[in-house]
């Protein structure tokens, strides 16, 4: 069954796994999540922009996307908060 993964390039129109939408669907092989090649920057781990080269926005410069390995989101944060209140009723 394929999953929702947040996209390393919050969201970036050019980002060819995410399309802009911050969200891409990634669907663990046979010996699980497995890092794949970036389809941003077909692995060459910068991307050119305007004849500007810089550092892939979609791996972040690693060349593959690790989908076990999403960018943080801050409502990982909300769920410690609400665990803490629950203990600690502050
Ligand atoms: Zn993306
Ligand atoms: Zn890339």
């Amino acid at each position: 069954m394929s999953q929702r993964v947040l996209c390393p390039c919050r969201g970036n129109p050019d980002c060819k796994l995410c399309f802009g939408t911050k969200v891409y669907t990634y669907e663990p092989t046979d010996r699980g999540w497995m890092p794949f090649t970036c389809p941003t920057c077909a692995g060459k781990k910068e991307v050119t922009t305007d004849g500007k080269t810089e550092p892939c926005f979609t791996c972040l410069g690693a060349g593959t996307v690790d989908p076990a390995l999403p960018p943080r989101d801050t409502s990982t944060r909300g769920f410690v908060r609400d665990v803490w209140r629950i203990f600690f009723g502050g």
